[in-house]
């Protein structure tokens, strides 16, 4: 799985922190999502797709 973030369209929410600490994390400054791992094993998947059904902006992309 790859992932990734449409930073210009995140709006700081927080979700996918929430869902998958271990792949995603927000900015000091300015709580935009960054991400810790672009490529997680399989047992996270779950998580990510988690993460990507409730962001709120529609900013997560995932490639399976
Ligand atoms: S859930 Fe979406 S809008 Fe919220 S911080 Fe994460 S990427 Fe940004």
């Amino acid at each position: 799985m790859k992932v990734i973030i449409d930073q210009d369209k995140c709006v700081a929410s927080g979700q996918c922190v929430v869902a998958a600490a271990d792949v995603f994390d927000q900015r000091d400054e300015d709580g935009i999502a960054v991400l810790l791992n672009s490529d997680p094993p399989a047992e996270q998947a779950a998580d990510v797709r988690h993460a990507a059904a409730v962001c709120p902006a529609l900013a997560i992309h995932l490639e399976e």
